[in-house]
């Protein structure tokens, strides 16, 4: 690897060059990495697959989150889920455009970490969305722990899909990129089925688990439909911190903790060493 670029390096291309240019993209890849938040753990907890089922599998998750708190930093996002789907599919059925949708799905995230932020709030949890976020490393260190919406704030911003108009980067690829710019030490998805399977095996039953896989392998595979969302693949091959994910199976009480301790209870998936 080169020598980091130095200050007065990084400053002159950046003064002269356009923003695109290939070698101050390659000077501030030489920068040092700076991990903001190394010691928190992000866990997404699902919304069609885990919050919308209720107090039978919100309840017991509460409390695993509440004794976790003692011995790791929490950032817990919230998916959309069924509500989300409801609202796209009205939206799509009268032409809105991704940015309109990807709105849709904020509001819905944001009504979860609402719900999830009052079952906690006794504990002293706050949610933090927007501005907030810059309160977090106080919150973390004070409270060990808040809530987030799981959509990433593009609203109407939102890179259109290959093809319809779904926004792609939705609650996964929002709590992903969470852990990956706080440089956060693991990033645990908390849903219904025990990880990644050869296809969806709520409709297919000759479906296998994925114990482990690469996010290579994974693309190369080009299986018919995934348990986290696509994009995500493609933002941890590019990632500095958060190089592997773990798919859990929160249902299963005990799971969640298991993962945080750093141990293999359901897929994970990795991109290796950076390149
Ligand atoms: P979330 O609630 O976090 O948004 P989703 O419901 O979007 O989660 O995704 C999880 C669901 O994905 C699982 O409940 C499962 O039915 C489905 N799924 C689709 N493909 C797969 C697969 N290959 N392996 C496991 N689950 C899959
Ligand atoms: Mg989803």
């Amino acid at each position: 690897m080169p020598d980091a670029a130095s200050a007065a390096e990084l400053e002159s291309l950046l003064m002269s060059r356009s923003l695109g240019d290939p070698e101050l993209a390659a000077a501030t890849e030489h920068t040092p990495d700076t991990r903001i938040l190394p010691d928190v753990s992000v866990v997404k907890v699902g919304g069609q697959s885990f919050l919308d089922r209720g107090r039978e599998a919100v309840f017991p998750l509460v409390d695993e989150l509440l004794e976790a708190r003692r011995s790791h930093r929490l950032l817990i996002g919230t998916g959309g889920g069924t509500r989300a789907r409801h609202a796209y599919s009205l939206a799509a059925e009268l032409g809105m455009p991704t940015g309109v949708l990807s709105s849709f799905g904020s509001a819905v995230a944001g009504q979860n970490a609402t719900m999830l932020g009052y079952l906690l709030a006794r504990h002293g949890i706050p949610v933090v969305a927007g501005g907030g976020f810059e309160a977090l490393p106080l919150q973390l260190s004070e409270v060990r722990a808040a809530v987030f919406a799981g959509m990433p704030p593009y609203a109407m911003w939102q890179p259109s899909p290959a093809e319809g108009v779904i926004p792609p980067y939705r609650t996964d690829a929002g709590c992903y990129l969470v852990a990956e710019t706080y440089g956060c030490q693991n990033m645990i998805f908390v849903k219904d089925e025990d990880g990644l399977y050869t296809a969806n095996p709520k409709n297919d039953p000759s479906a296998t688990l994925i114990p482990e896989i690469t996010v290579d392998e994974l693309i190369e595979r080009d299986l018919p439909d995934l348990v986290i969302e696509r994009p995500v693949l493609e933002l941890m091959k590019r990632a500095q911190h958060v190089r592997s994910v773990q798919i859990v199976n929160g249902l299963k009480p005990g799971n969640l903790t298991r993962a945080l301790a750093g141990e293999h209870v359901g897929t994970i998936i990795s991109a290796g060493e950076q390149q």
